[in-house]
């Protein structure tokens, strides 16, 4: 209630800046007047009579400015999105996929860059790298990755 009163007295000091400072007064004025005590109703009916949606406005606004950008790091957080599509593996189109077993298939089981065999007790120490890097143009896909031997990987 204390807000209607609040908006009666600004009227009353409005009228009677008006009435004695008429001579300065300019017709824009009463356009921002209008506004501001339109604004002004708005916000109270809202507040009054809409309060579930104030508060959730409100709410929302707390929420967003106290969550941070990234809950995990950036790597973390996309394995959570990913699995959090295909959950208990259904429907989930890499499943049983392993890169490094595929891409020694595809490099006839030697390493891309050596052309050394590669024996498949070793592959967990195999390191896979682009082809042609990013920054020159390459794509982040499976064509542009080959599999090389931890040797190659060291000595570059
Ligand atoms: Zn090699």
């Amino acid at each position: 209630m204390n807000s209607i009163l609040f908006l009666i007295l600004l009227l009353g000091v409005y009228y009677y800046i008006y009435q004695n400072f008429y001579d300065r007064f300019e017709e824009k004025y009463h356009y921002y007047f209008y506004i501001f005590v339109g604004v002004y109703i708005v916000i109270l009916y809202i507040y009054h009579f809409e309060y579930e949606f104030f508060y959730k406005v409100l709410k929302n606004i707390y929420d967003v400015n106290n969550t941070p950008l990234y809950t995990f790091n950036s790597m973390n957080s996309n394995a959570q999105l990913f699995s959090s599509q295909y959950q208990n593996g259904v429907g989930d189109p890499f499943r049983g996929f392993n890169i490094k077993e595929t891409l020694l298939q595809k490099q006839n089981g030697r390493c891309y860059a050596c052309s050394n065999f590669i024996m498949n007790n070793d592959l967990e120490s195999t390191k896979l790298q682009y082809k042609r890097d990013l920054r020159n143009g390459g794509q982040n896909n499976i064509e542009n990755i080959g599999l090389v031997c931890n040797q190659c990987h060291e000595f570059q």
